[in-house]
């Protein structure tokens, strides 16, 4: 390998249409509702008989991801990744996303391009189309606005609202391991702080890492359902932390719920890292977040059929007095569900 720095190109020297030819010169439509996507002024679309489903969110550098240990690639990937699975919690198939981006003239070229490798990674798993968006010069750091746009039958997307008393909570994978590995790349941070030669120790916490820095989303769940015939009552994605999110389901739905420490999914790794960070284990899968999960509930009569479907658990009933929010432990007692999810506007 050579030791050669390469020499990076400064963005100002292409400029934006050199900036967005490069960008997506290699982009082709997967879609069929993807009539025309970028190089117009705006991408036209044909959804037929569909009903379309759009989100949309920021992720802005120094709130929701720090450069330090924020590999681009990475970053590309999540920022899409987590607009989908906005997309797939109410039941419907991501197709376009737009991406704009606001960047200091600190980044290169080549970052750029790396940053839209994992985008462009992420548009080929979910087969979406990237479909346009902006990029714009801004005073300091980098911010990511992603929108996604999906299809769903008519009257087939499924709300936070319409849960019922009686029905089963579910919840797909394992919860608490985003946080516990965003919990250990702070800390492998704060050690090259104090001393930048030091190698940092990620051996042994690969899952958790990967959780944090390429989260998925559960395209095979929603494909599960499909397949087995079963229509989720209410359905949310867990961005904030299984609290806040049953929480959200309970409000809108008007109702309580029920829930079972013993039966929520931890993986081993997660349970690892609290006992190593002294953090509970329980609170981490509760209110860590991050987990993009999906959080859904089903009539008690789907439950044979929703054992067949492999990485879904069932973690309680809801429940009809919308005072009764608990969380039942592994001895006696219950305690109130209380959202301590991650909170924007909380110092
Ligand atoms: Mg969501």
């Amino acid at each position: 390998m050579s030791n050669e720095k390469k020499e990076l190109t400064q963005l100002a020297d292409i400029g934006e249409f050199g900036l967005i030819e490069k960008l997506t010169k290699d982009i082709s439509i997967k879609n069929k509702s993807t009539v025309k996507g970028i190089g117009d002024d705006a991408a036209v679309l044909d959804y037929d008989q569909k009903e379309m489903v759009v989100t949309t969110d920021f992720l802005i550098e120094g709130v929701h991801f720090d450069m330090v240990y924020t590999p681009l690639k990475h970053l590309g990937y999540k920022a899409v990744t987590v607009n989908i699975s906005d997309v797939y919690a109410m039941n419907a198939i991501p197709k376009q996303v737009t991406v704009s981006i606001a960047l200091s003239n600190r980044f290169s070229l080549e970052a750029i391009e790396t940053l839209y490798e994992g985008i462009k990674m992420a548009c080929e798993h979910y087969n979406v189309d990237l479909i346009g968006g902006d990029t714009v010069s801004s005073v300091t750091g980098l911010t990511i606005s992603v929108t996604a746009l999906g299809e769903v039958e008519k009257g087939k997307a499924v709300l936070r609202s319409t849960a019922k008393p009686g029905n089963l909570v579910c919840v797909t994978g394992d919860l608490g391991a985003a946080y516990a590995g965003l919990q250990i790349l702070k800390r492998e941070k704060e050690v090259y702080l104090v001393n930048p030669n030091s190698q940092p120790d990620m051996s042994g916490y690969d899952y958790v890492l990967e959780r944090q820095l390429k989260p998925e989303c559960r395209k095979d769940v929603i494909e599960g359902l499909k397949k087995n015939g079963i229509v989720p009552t209410a359905m949310i994605d867990i961005s904030d932390g299984l609290s806040s999110e049953i929480l959200h389901i309970c409000k809108q739905s008007g109702t309580g719920v029920k829930l079972f420490e013993d039966k929520i999914p931890v993986d081993v790794q997660t349970m690892m890292v609290a006992e190593e960070l002294n953090l509970d284990t329980t609170l981490l899968a509760m209110n860590g977040g991050e987990d993009y999960e999906l959080l859904f509930t089903i009539a008690a009569s789907d439950e044979n059929k929703i054992n067949e479907i492999e990485g879904v658990s069932v973690i309680g009933e809801i429940l009809e007095d919308k005072k009764e929010l608990k969380l039942y432990g592994r001895g006696e007692g219950s305690t109130t569900i209380q959202a301590q999810g991650w909170n924007a506007y909380k110092k």
